[in-house]
């Protein structure tokens, strides 16, 4: 049970931790947010944040893009974090969601002259896709948001209405999780998670100028590709039809973790099972996100006195 959130500067009760139905945010979307997430490692009873001031990082150049001014660095937002999460006491894999929202209670739409206030709170948390060894995935009808209409690089809250209508009419047609397609048909990523497919062992993703979300999980799974397992990986556009085609093919992201897609449009990909490369990586990425990978170590924050 979440007991306790950072709201208006101070960490509160959960129960305190209200906004009004005038929050400029929540009529028009403008705030950004991130999602982290904390794994326990049982042997050492500690609970380990991934990746967590890079994650604030992204936030601040999320909030710069809504013309906001946080009076927080990285760093301090990584301590509230620890001091939160903590206080709650967690002993099991917890999301952490941070939000930073134009907290005004007016109407009129803009970015300019309002106020801007940062919120967090943690959940226990386990799968976000029930089938993460041969999930089925459909190619959306709807189209990935472009940069010039909504910035995609940039977590804003508004701009989830997109991976909403995408997944919805995904799980409505029977997958497990949408590909969306950028507006001149290249692939873009999954509804909320960024996508790789394997081509004769080179690991292939969209670059970050087909408006991709630039994923924490991504540059991870890109760096342990190229160090540990040697491979070949390419930040190119991919058509559609390379979908059908690959060996393997995999999403990945703080909330999906690594997971195989079986399936794509109803064609199998490869063999129908989990590929020799994405089970590699899946398990490469398990062992340094609990922490379990001393050479990685200092990718993950721990929560807990040591
Ligand atoms: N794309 C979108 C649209 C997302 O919401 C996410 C989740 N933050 C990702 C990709 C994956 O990013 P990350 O690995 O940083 O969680």
């Amino acid at each position: 049970m979440t007991q306790f959130a950072f709201f208006k500067g101070q960490i509160v009760p959960i129960e305190d931790a209200k906004i009004s139905i005038m929050t400029h945010a929540f009529n028009y979307g403008t705030g950004c947010f991130e999602g982290i997430r904390a794994y326990w490692n049982e042997d050492e009873e500690q609970l380990y944040i991934f990746k967590l001031v890079e994650h604030y990082e992204r936030f601040l150049r999320s909030s710069r893009i809504l013309l906001m001014n946080l009076p927080f660095s990285a760093e301090r937002l990584a301590e509230i974090t620890v001091e939160l999460v903590r206080k709650e006491g967690y002993r099991e894999d917890t999301y952490i969601r941070p939000l930073a929202y134009k907290s005004d209670e007016l109407i009129g739409v803009r970015l300019h002259n309002l106020h801007d206030e940062v919120a967090i709170f943690a959940t226990p948390f386990g799968r976000y896709i029930e089938s993460e060894e041969g999930a089925r995935a459909g190619v959306s009808s709807w189209r990935r948001i472009e940069d010039n209409s909504v910035p995609a690089r940039s977590k804003i809250t508004g701009a989830y209405i997109n991976s909403a209508l995408a997944k919805t009419e995904a799980a409505l047609n029977g997958f497990d999780e949408a590909i969306v397609l950028t507006e001149d048909g290249h692939v873009s990523e999954g509804s909320a998670e960024n996508l790789f497919i394997v081509r004769d062992r080179v690991l292939i993703t969209p670059p970050v100028t087909d408006n991709i979300l630039e994923g924490i999980t991504r540059k991870v799974i890109i760096e342990l590709a190229r160090q540990e397992l040697g491979l070949e990986v390419m930040e190119r556009s991919i058509d559609r039809t390379e979908l059908y085609v690959a060996d393997e093919v995999f999403f990945c992201g703080t909330g999906v973790q690594v997971v195989a897609v079986a399936q794509i449009d109803h064609r199998t990909i490869g063999t129908g099972q989990i590929g020799p490369i994405v089970k590699a990586l899946r398990d490469l990425y398990f062992q340094v996100v609990r922490g379990q990978a001393s050479k990685y170590r200092a990718w993950c924050t721990p929560v807990y006195a040591v």
